[in-house]
């Protein structure tokens, strides 16, 4: 079939893309994404090839420059691209790979569009919100929708935001532009529940439909996250409100894990709904993956492990998304649960490492030490102690790219007696820093997307740890950081005994270190965090989390009541 979009672009399709747009109303931080990430992963188990876009309204370029005060994790795609976290979401429930077109911002499109108009590209017309920018946000739509059967939309921000209208319109306008029958809209709300009153209710949810109804957007199906279960006269209420039908009011009900989420968005008839208002014919999903892995969360085999996330960001968990939810798949594939306490290192600093440990886990210790990415100086000490903590007490330890920078820092001061040890990001003069900028990062004069970003090819070293886990030699890893190992080091430092485990493919970078006499010591200076999914966890991940298991076994065998200790779950106390 051949379609023409308003833009007079054609292309070739076997059978049209169904659009799926998803709206927030009520309050921020509803769970779209997650939402949509759920979708996703229900319409791909049912057979259809499936990708999720999400748009965000803010005027940075991408979420690169903020802070994760301001916005959690950035995610990182292979292409390079640095994306909102709920790109991460996607990629953890649904097979398909996210790239630079699967996130956009009203910066970027504005950057386009003036950039066309600098071109002179509109030859003398006037430069407006309608139709040049909502008819780049559609492009930007199509171009990743191409290819697949359905294309998830997601509109950041909540409906009625000033920010966000140019989104709402372009979306309003493909519903003629790519056919109605290709078009549906999904509003996720909250319905609260006021203990004073004994009710839940239902007024936010049909305030937001009203106002989505004026920007020209009926939602045809409305998501309501409550945190009890709701009943069937509640759903009417809302379907007779908010004119949906009563089947289309999905109650996704507060869960403890978010992999439970697959399985009651489907009892509730969610996908269901969606393939039949889009009139698709496919089987029922498989969804045996997601029943094992409740399985194992509900009744782990093998309790669990607590480790210790050592960082900077630990009042906002959300800026370690990847990271935790890698850490949880790692406990899959081991039939354990993982526990992480978060550490503040500025608090190692000022309480000492053990005091702070036997006080955040009642007393109970940690089974493995873990210290993520990170910038800037604040905590670094504090880091640098947990990595000589690791080492000299043979507790599992991984470092992720500043994790590895800290490892390394440790190592060169106290092993290799290089004293003032340090990186060139904490102290630019040092004459002594082991970490440091590349010659290409020194040029670099502007902030946004200049990192070391993306996917890069690493040579792992035979007969390492890291190859035995890898079982092969050539991998590909992400990247997000401008430092890197200094090499004028390198032959000081191995000849202290620190295992270079994989370089890039020219050995000029340094892409892993390992410690030889240890059971499990590991840097990278990439993310894998950003590639595991809890149907294929990443097997350093996996590793990692099996060396924590065997130091619990180890630490708690002179334990009497070890198998109480075992299947403890030790809460953090923040
Ligand atoms: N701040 C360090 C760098 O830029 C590490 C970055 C990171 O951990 N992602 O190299």
């Amino acid at each position: 079939m051949l379609r023409t979009t308003s833009m007079g672009r054609t292309f070739m399709q076997s059978r049209p893309t169904k659009y799926i747009f998803v709206t927030g109303g009520v309050v921020s931080s509803i769970g779209k994404g997650l939402s949509t990430a759920i979708i996703g992963s229900l319409l791909e188990a049912r057979g259809l090839k499936v990708t999720a876009v999400k748009l965000d309204p803010y005027i940075n370029v991408d979420p690169g420059t903020m802070s994760p005060f301001q916005h959690g994790e950035v995610f990182v795609t292979d292409d390079g691209a640095e994306t909102d976290l709920d790109l991460g979401h996607y990629a953890r429930f649904i097979g398909t790979k996210m790239s630079k077109l699967n996130n956009f911002t009203s910066g970027k499109v504005y950057e386009t569009v003036i950039a066309n108009e600098r071109r002179g590209d509109y030859l003398g017309g006037t430069v407006q919100v309608i139709p040049h920018i909502t008819d780049e946000i559609k492009r930007r739509i199509l171009l990743a929708a191409q290819g697949f059967d359905i294309c998830l939309v997601e509109i950041g921000g909540t409906v009625g935001d000033i920010e966000s209208l140019p989104f709402l319109e372009a979306i309003r306008q493909m519903r003629a532009e790519v056919g109605s029958e290709n078009v549906l809209y999904i509003h996720v709300t909250l319905v609260p529940y006021i203990t004073a009153a004994n009710e839940f209710k239902t007024k936010p949810t049909q305030h937001s439909v009203k106002e989505l109804t004026g920007y020209g957007i009926l939602p045809s199906i409305i998501i309501c996250r409550s945190e009890q279960k709701m009943d069937q006269p509640l759903k009417k209420k809302i379907s007779l409100f908010c004119n949906v039908d009563q089947d289309c009011v999905i109650n996704a009900v507060d869960v403890s894990t978010i992999y439970e989420l697959p399985l009651i968005l489907h009892s509730e008839g969610l996908d269901q709904r969606i393939v039949e208002k889009l009139n698709i014919w496919t089987g029922t999903p498989n969804l045996k993956p997601w029943h094992r892995i409740v399985e194992t969360i509900a009744e782990p085999k093998n309790g669990s492990v607590t480790l210790a996330m050592v960082g900077k960001y630990v009042d906002l968990t959300e800026s370690y998304k990847s990271l935790s939810e890698a850490l949880h798949h790692g406990g899959f594939a081991n039939d354990c649960n993982v526990n992480i306490v978060y550490i503040d290192s500025e608090e190692i600093e000022k309480q000492g490492f053990e005091q702070l440990i036997a006080r955040e886990t009642d007393g109970y210790g940690i089974d493995a030490i873990l210290i993520p990415g990170g910038f800037g100086s604040r905590g670094s000490e504090g880091k640098v102690t947990a990595a000589r903590y690791a080492r000299e007490h043979n507790i599992p330890y991984f470092g992720i790219c500043l994790g590895l920078q800290m490892a390394v820092i440790e190592f060169a001061r106290n092993i290799a007696g290089i004293k003032n040890a340090t990186s060139g990001e904490f102290d630019p003069d040092s004459k002594e820093a082991v970490i440091d900028l590349m010659e290409s990062q020194r040029k670099v004069r502007d902030k946004g997307g200049s990192m070391r970003l993306g996917a890069y090819p690493c040579v792992v070293t035979k007969d390492t740890l890291t190859h035995s886990i890898y079982k092969k030699t050539d991998i590909s890893e992400r990247h997000r950081h401008r430092f890197e190992f200094n090499n004028d080091f390198r032959e000081k430092l191995e000849k202290a005994g620190l295992t270079i485990a994989g370089t890039s493919p020219n050995n000029e970078l340094v892409e892993i270190i390992e410690l030889p006499d240890h059971p499990w010591f590991i840097g990278v200076q990439f993310h894998p965090e950003f590639s595991s999914t809890p149907r294929d966890p990443h097997p350093l991940f996996t590793s990692f989390v099996e060396a924590s298991l065997g130091h619990r076994k180890k630490r708690l065998s002179d334990d009497e009541n070890s198998e109480e200790q075992r299947l403890r779950v030790v809460k953090n106390k923040k």
